[in-house]
């Protein structure tokens, strides 16, 4: 076995899973990618080969088995060499650009990442960037390939798209040789230990270390690793990954279903709630919290909902790396009490920028006095405050717009909850909530079931990569998950006004 990069950084993460994604791929499989993982990966490859153009004209290694193809070109001297692939004994490694220093005879090595950085903002995950560098850099004094400087790209987060995007202003690029430098030990003693284990053909046994954090830890193998956790596990109360004692003490004494919980086993008020709702089998509702909730609500009731694509690359001008762009929504209107349910919708699938023609037709369907609800108003908010700050024309209408805004969510999530049912298992998702309250509605058949398939869809559709047909086949799945969000809001209303 050779250990690349990937392996070695899932290993550092958890030896255990690691260690069934080499000797048992069919369980680390088995649950696929998300339509969300796998646009992390094209945007991750998309990200890589724009950064190339920082380095025009290399050579692309395109065999990852071969090393002498790397070999040779750094005998010649290119200038630029893209995935050149370095393999010892034990490990594997592949760079994303190489570059030759005429000054100092040797490349300087770039590793290009699609996450987002600024002057003043470190980033996320720089920590981790420095170990993946410090992995090849042993790897390449391993085959005593001398190397100059040790650089990362990734986006500048503060770029704004006007006109051809501009490459060095969307690139941040980092000179980290001497922080890579001071970690060459520590990952070097890490990789052996995680080749030791990786290597070895004993399979780790019993639960895995997951079995005292919260369900938030848990990886796509943990249902293998921990086949006798029951449906609704201790692990998924509420924070519960928080509280690393309460969870060890359950544990420990053998407690794995939230039914088994005892009475007097000390918890948040909030995570008794949950426990006792689920243990009881039956909702908890505070009717004058309801009451209270629904009474700030003005007619006419406009429930609304969007979709959106992160770019990582600015699509549009005035955009930057992975702002969202809101391309379609689902209006469900009640004009007063006893008022019909009227609907709307918008979705842009042509070439240009959406947000003009989103914003407008905002301003047509939506009613200018009355409250606007939605689903977790975080993203709602902020995709109109970012439309606003985009086309100053609208900026106070969509102000207006958040003004007016009532999170619908709230009564389900956390210190707020006012309701709360066996069936949410601790979530205030409306993708728990909605079949709990409202089971004649169901994601279940839908075409696109999640945001995430949405999104991935419309970027799809943009990009020209359906037949004419299928094209309008998936923009009808869009409109139809589209309406469900704002439909299911309707009734998940409905059902609180009832209570
Ligand atoms: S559930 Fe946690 S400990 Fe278990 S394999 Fe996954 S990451 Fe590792």
């Amino acid at each position: 076995m050779k250990l690349s990069k990937t392996n070695f950084l899932i290993c550092l993460d958890c030896a255990k899973n690691a260690w069934l994604k080499i000797h048992k791929p069919e369980v680390y499989k088995k649950k696929g990618l998300s339509s969300f993982e796998l646009n992390i990966v094209d945007t991750g490859n998309q990200i890589d080969e724009l950064a190339r153009g920082l380095f025009p004209d290399g050579m692309l290694v395109k065999s990852r088995d071969d090393t002498e193809i790397t070999k040779k070109l750094m005998e010649e001297k290119t200038p630029v060499i893209y995935q050149p692939v370095f393999a010892t004994e034990k490990y594997f490694a592949v760079a994303d650009i190489f570059v030759f220093n005429s000054d100092t005879n040797v490349y300087d090595l770039y590793e290009v990442k699609s996450s987002t950085v600024s002057e003043e903002n470190g980033g996320r995950k720089t920590e981790d960037y420095l170990i993946d560098m410090a992995f090849q850099k042993n790897v390449l004094d391993d085959l005593d390939i001398k190397v100059g400087t040790l650089n990362l790209i990734r986006l500048n987060k503060k770029y704004v798209r006007h006109g051809e995007i501009n490459l060095k202003e969307l690139f941040f690029v980092e000179d980290l040789t001497s922080q890579v430098n001071e970690k060459l030990k520590d990952v070097r003693n890490n990789m052996e230990g995680a080749y030791e284990v990786l290597s070895s053909e004993t399979e780790p046994t019993g639960h895995c270390d997951c079995i005292l954090k919260g369900k938030n830890s848990h990886c796509t193998t943990s249902w293998y690793s921990n086949s006798d956790l029951p449906e609704y596990p201790v692990h998924a109360i509420s924070r519960i990954g928080n509280s690393k004692k309460k969870l060890a003490e359950l544990v420990d004494s053998g407690i794995f279903s939230i039914h088994d919980v005892p009475d007097y086993f000390k918890l948040s008020a909030n995570q008794r709630r949950q426990v006792d709702t689920a243990k009881s089998g039956k909702e908890y509702i505070d009717k004058k919290g309801i009451s209270e909730f629904l009474g700030a609500m003005k007619y006419p009731l406009a429930f609304l909902d969007y979709e959106t694509f992160p770019s990582a690359l600015p699509r549009y001008d005035r955009y930057s790396p992975y702002q969202q762009i809101p391309f379609q929504f689902s209006l469900h209107v009640i004009e007063s009490l006893d008022g019909e349910l009227v609907h709307q919708e918008f979705i842009y699938t042509g070439k240009d920028c959406p947000d003009e023609y989103f914003t407008e037709a905002l301003k047509k369907h939506l009613p200018e006095r009355g409250s606007v609800i939605v689903w977790s108003q975080r993203f709602e908010k902020g995709i109109n405050k970012q439309l606003g700050e985009r086309l100053s024309d609208y900026r106070d209408f969509m102000e207006s717009v958040n003004n007016r805004v009532i999170d619908l969510m709230i009564p389900f999530s956390g210190n707020t909850t006012m309701y709360d049912h066996p069936e949410f298992k601790g979530s205030a998702s409306i993708k728990y909530v909605l079949p709990a309250l409202v089971p004649h509605l169901s994601y279940k058949n839908m075409h696109i079931q999640e945001g995430g398939s949405a999104s991935d869809t419309w970027n799809r559709i943009v990009s020209d990569e359906y037949s004419e047909d299928e094209k309008n086949m998936k923009i009808q799945a869009l409109k139809d998950y589209c309406h469900l969000d704002t439909l299911a809001m309707v009734e998940i209303w409905k059902v609180l006004k009832s209570v």
